[in-house]
C-alpha cells in the first residue's frame, strides 16, 4: 500500500479532450433508481428507441408491474401537430388512476422531448397542482445528447433537493442510491460508531425523505453526484470531504471522516470496523493475486474511474496507465487524487480516436470502457471490463470490497485460461 504522506496527483496537469465521445444515455439510471424508490414512477417522455433501451437494459418484467414506462412521442407530436402537453396530462392521469401506490412521479426528458422543446419542468408544476399533495411530480433530463449514463441519477436526486423540507437539526445525510443490503450495512456501522441521526437520499419511500438545512452534513457515496452536491450546497448543507467507500481503505477513511464531523475519534471507528475490515482485506487479497503488477487503463464512462483507480492501485497492486473521467470535480475527487501516486495520465472528457490510439500504444493488461468499445478492443487482443457493470453490482463498503476486486480479476483470469488452452489463437489476436 502506498505511503499516505507521499504526494498524490491532485496537482498533476490534466489532459482535457473535447472530441467525439462514446457514451450511454442517462435513462440507464432509472434501472437502479426504480428499484430503490419503492413508491416512485419514472415516466420517460421519449421515443420508441428510449422505450427499447429501458426494456432491454432492465429485462422485460412479466410478473411485476414495473415502476417505469415511456410516453412515446409519435410523429404527430414531433411535427407539432398534436398538443404533446395535453397528451402527457392524459397519460399521467391514466397512469395515476391505475397505480394509486405512486407517490412520486418523475417526468424524464429524452433526446426527442428536448428536440421539440417540450417543457417538462412546467409540465411537472402543472401536474403537481393537479395531482398533489398525494403525488409529487418532478422532472429531470436523461437525454443522451450531452450526458454519461450515471448523470441520470445525479439529475434525479438534484431535482428532489429543492423540494425537501427545511431543518436546523444536525443530521448526517448519505447521498447516492445504494442497494438496500449495502445501505443497511452502512447504517449498521454508523450506528455502532455512534453517528446519528442518519438519513438517506434517495429514501425508499417519499414519506422517509430527509429534511435539509444549514446543519445537514452530507457524505456522497457516488462520485458522479456533482449536480446534487451543488443543489445541497444551495440549501446550506455542508459536504464531508472524504475518499469514497470503495475497498477496505476507502470505506475506513469515509467512516472516519463522517465520525470526525460528529465529534467521534478514529480509535472508536477502528474498534468498530476491525472485523469487517479484516474480512474485506482478506477478500481483496485473494483477487489481488491476479491483479498485482497488471496495468489498467480507464476510459471515461461511469465517473467511478478515479476512486476505482485509487482502490486498484493502492489495495490491489495494479498500475494505472491512464485515468480518464467524463468530468473532474476537484472538491469531489480531490481526496481521491491526494491518495493516487503521481505517474498515470489524468484526463477529462474524450476524443475517442485519440484515446484509442493511446490504448493501442500502451497496450494495458485491462481497459475499463463502455460496451461499444469493449468488443473491438477484445478483438484486438486487449482485455476489457464494462464500466456499466460497476453500477449494477453492489460494490460499496467492506462486505462488497472482495467482489469489487474480483470484478477486475475475472476478465484477466479468463484471458489466462484462454491463453493456456488456445495459445495459438491468443497469439494471433495479439
Ligand atoms: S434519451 Fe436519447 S440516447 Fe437515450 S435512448 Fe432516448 S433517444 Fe437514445
Amino acid at each position: 500500500m502506498t505511503d499516505l504522506t507521499q504526494a498524490g496527483c491532485r496537482s498533476t496537469p490534466v489532459l482535457r479532450e473535447r472530441g467525439q465521445r462514446e457514451v450511454f444515455c442517462g435513462l440507464t439510471g432509472i434501472i437502479w433508481l426504480h428499484r430503490k424508490m419503492q413508491d416512485a414512477f419514472f415516466l420517460v417522455v421519449g421515443s420508441r428507441t428510449c422505450a427499447h433501451l429501458l426494456q432491454s437494459a432492465a429485462g422485460v418484467m412479466i410478473f411485476a408491474e414495473p415502476r417505469f414506462g415511456t410516453a412515446v412521442l409519435e410523429e404527430k407530436d414531433l411535427a407539432g401537430i398534436a398538443d404533446a402537453n395535453a397528451e402527457l396530462d392524459r397519460e399521467v392521469a391514466r397512469l395515476l388512476a391505475r397505480r394509486p401506490d405512486i407517490r412520486q412521479l418523475f417526468l424524464v426528458g429524452s433526446c426527442p422531448s428536448e428536440v421539440i422543446k417540450l417543457d417538462l419542468s412546467r409540465a411537472a408544476e402543472r401536474l403537481s397542482v393537479t395531482h398533489g399533495p398525494t403525488v409529487r411530480v418532478l422532472n429531470f433530463s436523461g437525454s443522451g445528447i450531452e450526458t454519461t449514463f450515471t448523470e441520470g441519477e445525479d439529475a434525479c436526486l438534484a431535482s428532489m433537493v429543492p423540494t425537501l423540507r427545511e431543518t436546523h437539526d444536525k443530521e448526517l445525510l448519505i447521498v447516492g442510491a445504494l442497494p438496500d443490503v449495502v445501505e443497511d450495512q452502512a447504517l449498521a456501522l454508523l450506528g455502532q460508531i455512534g453517528v446519528n441521526p442518519v438519513r438517506c437520499l434517495p429514501a425508499k419511500r417519499a414519506e422517509l425523505d430527509p429534511a435539509i438545512g444549514p446543519n445537514t452534513r452530507y457524505a456522497l457515496t457516488q462520485p458522479f453526484l456533482g449536480e446534487t452536491h451543488a443543489a445541497l450546497q444551495r440549501r446550506g448543507a455542508r459536504i464531508i470531504s472524504a475518499p469514497f467507500p470503495f475497498g477496505a481503505e476507502g470505506t475506513t477513511l469515509w467512516l472516519k471522516a463522517v465520525a470526525a464531523e460528529f465529534g467521534i475519534g478514529p480509535d472508536k471507528v477502528d474498534a468498530v470496523v476491525a472485523a469487517p475490515r479484516a474480512r474485506a482485506e482478506k477478500a481483496i487479497a485473494a483477487a489481488a493475486r491476479t491483479l498485482r503488477g497488471k496495468r489498467i487503463f480507464f476510459m471515461p464512462d461511469s465517473q467511478l474511474e478515479i476512486p476505482l483507480a485509487r482502490f486498484l492501485t493502492r489495495e490491489c497492486g495494479m498500475e494505472a496507465v491512464e485515468i480518464s473521467t467524463p468530468y473532474l470535480h476537484s472538491d469531489i475527487h480531490g481526496p481521491e487524487l491526494d491518495l493516487i501516486a503521481a505517474g498515470p495520465t489524468l484526463s477529462e472528457g474524450q476524443d475517442v480516436d485519440l484515446q484509442l490510439d493511446r490504448v493501442r500504444t500502451t497496450r494495458p493488461d485491462l481497459t475499463v470502457c463502455g460496451l461499444g468499445l469493449a468488443n473491438p478492443l477484445e478483438a484486438e487482443g486487449l482485455a476489457t471490463k464494462w464500466a456499466i457493470e460497476l453500477v449494477f453490482t453492489p460494490v460499496h463498503f467492506y462486505e462488497q470490497a472482495g467482489d469489487l476486486a474480483a470484478l477486475f480479476a475475472r476478465p484477466l483470469r479468463r484471458r489466462e485460461i484462454l491463453a493456456a488452452s488456445h495459445p495459438n489463437r491468443m497469439e494471433a489476436a495479439e
